[in-house]
């Protein structure tokens, strides 16, 4: 393999994931066997303005694959989204030469990181660590199975519940602007309605359909709600819930954020192993300003910009799904 790089920094950025440490002993491993020095910066990019750099060996990441979070730490920066941060940030990385970056984070990481290389020829390669799936150009971002399968097994207790005190729950699940969340895991424990911020939510079918069950005595109902639903989250489809039905007992549960945490899922794991190696690989190769993704169980490298620009499909059909399923 041609070595375009000799030293590369890795860092995790904006919103935790379960995976990201995963990847990063992926970066840090494959780095080290190739040859490459390899170094951990803290706290996103705040640990690169502040000159929070550290020598990674193979033992800096020894026991994390199994662990939650990050040991980088994560962080949002202000100072990163001037000029004159991420100047800072550069010559940070210049005087140690490191001349290559893998960025683990979200779309805003990911601008940042568009705009960094551009500025300052530092080649770039992002992995998509976030639990929303709200990123173009992969099947699956590092930690959403992860947040899916916390979702569901606390979905699957609310039921129990909710079984035994005949009542309707409202559940509200995270995923920012994105319904991704609500969706697989609504289909996961039969609920009887997702609302998604891809779709308009229209509260009169909703009614109807939960007074119709009512009337066939279907008492025990599930509706997950995404957090960034236009109608505005759990709170607010709890309380019209309970103004239109009044005879109904409505309880909310928002799950919050468990769904960041835990032990990453077998597929986070594998996921985050995958996509971190071929970080290294790419960097080694040339490739830039790309993000590594996983379409069809195959790698696919995604220009920065695109994947922060376009939005996965939405599969509609779903919804459809899951509202023949809970008749
Ligand atoms: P996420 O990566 O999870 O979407 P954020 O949107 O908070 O999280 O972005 C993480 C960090 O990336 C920000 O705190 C900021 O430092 C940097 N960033 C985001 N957008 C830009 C931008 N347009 N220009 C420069 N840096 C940015």
């Amino acid at each position: 393999m041609s070595n375009k790089v000799t030293k590369i920094g890795v860092l995790t950025s904006g919103g935790d994931a379960p995976g990201m440490n995963a990847a990063i002993r992926a970066v840090a491993r494959t780095g080290i066997y190739y040859g490459l020095e390899v170094y951990g910066i803290m706290r996103g990019y705040s640990g690169m303005i502040d000159d929070d750099i550290f020598h990674m060996s193979t033992r800096s990441v020894a026991n994390i694959i199994q662990r939650g979070g990050t040991i980088l730490k994560t962080a949002r920066s202000k100072e990163f989204r001037e000029y004159e941060g991420r100047q800072k940030a550069y010559e940070n990385l210049k005087k140690r030469g490191i001349d290559g970056l893998v960025v683990i984070g979200g779309d805003g990481s990911f601008r940042g990181a568009q705009k960094f290389s551009t500025e300052f020829d530092i080649p770039c390669i992002g992995l998509p660590g976030t639990i929303d799936k709200d990123i173009a150009g992969t099947d699956f971002t590092i930690g959403f199975d992860t947040a899916v399968n916390t979702a569901v097994e606390a979905i699957d207790k609310i039921r129990d519940t909710a079984d035994a005190h005949d009542r309707l729950f409202v559940v509200e699940v995270m995923g920012r602007d994105a319904g991704y969340i609500a969706l697989h895991s609504g289909l996961a424990t039969g609920a009887e309605c997702v609302l998604i911020p891809e779709t308009r939510t229209n509260i009169e079918d909703l009614i109807q359909q939960l007074t119709e069950k009512e009337k066939r005595k279907k008492l025990v109902n599930l509706v997950v709600v995404a957090e960034g639903d236009e109608l505005g989250g759990g709170n607010e489809v709890g309380r019209i819930l309970k103004e239109r039905l009044p005879n109904m007992d409505i309880r909310v549960s928002i799950l919050g954020h468990i769904q960041r945490g835990g032990s990453p899922t077998c597929l986070d794991r594998i996921l985050s192993s995958r996509m971190g190696y071929h970080a290294v690989e790419s960097l080694m190769t040339g490739r830039h300003n790309v993000m590594v993704g996983i379409i069809d169980d195959k790698m696919h490298y995604v220009p920065l910009d695109t994947a922060v620009k376009e939005k996965q499909s939405f599969t509609s059909d779903w919804l459809k799904i899951i509202k023949i399923l809970a008749s």
